[in-house]
């Protein structure tokens, strides 16, 4: 099955790559929010968030980490947004992390979604507590 971020991995789609490690590589995405929007991807082909090995993890997001003071550092950024999407709103199922550069101004309004409001303290704390009962299965 093709992949076009694991052909960007081996180095047989071109990219910008930013970033070359043996566990991840870094390229500018071709249609950035912003100049310099990078997207990190493990090597390995990986679907989502849930696919990623507990080893994996904080060598994506250490990396995630090294991008976002680079585009401080590099661009002359004031900061970042970092993201991923799974599944939903997710077009390329390898998956990715954006660090997008931002600054003050720039004109990304908010995040891309709406917002939405619990009813009441009540609702809150219902979806609070399925949250902490999923997070406390083994
Ligand atoms: P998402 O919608 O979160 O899955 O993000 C996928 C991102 O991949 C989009 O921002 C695209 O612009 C970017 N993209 C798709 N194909 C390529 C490619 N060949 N090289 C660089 N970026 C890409």
């Amino acid at each position: 099955m093709s992949c076009v971020f694991c052909d960007i991995a081996t180095g047989s789609s071109p990219a910008q790559v930013v970033l070359d490690e043996p566990d991840v590589v870094g390229f500018l995405d071709v249609r950035p929010v912003f100049k310099g929007h990078v997207l990190l991807a493990p090597r390995a082909h990986v679907a989502t968030l849930l696919d990623v090995s507990a080893d994996l993890m904080p060598v994506l997001m250490g990396a995630a980490q090294r991008v976002a003071g680079a585009v401080v550092e590099g661009l002359g950024a004031q900061g970042s947004f970092v993201a991923m999407n799974n599944v939903v709103s997710q077009s390329v199922p390898h998956l990715h992390v954006h660090v997008v550069p931002r600054t003050k101004g720039d004109g990304l309004r908010g995040f891309f979604w709406p917002r939405t409001r619990y009813a009441d303290d009540a609702e809150a704390a219902q979806y609070a507590a399925r949250l902490r009962s999923a997070l406390a299965q083994p």
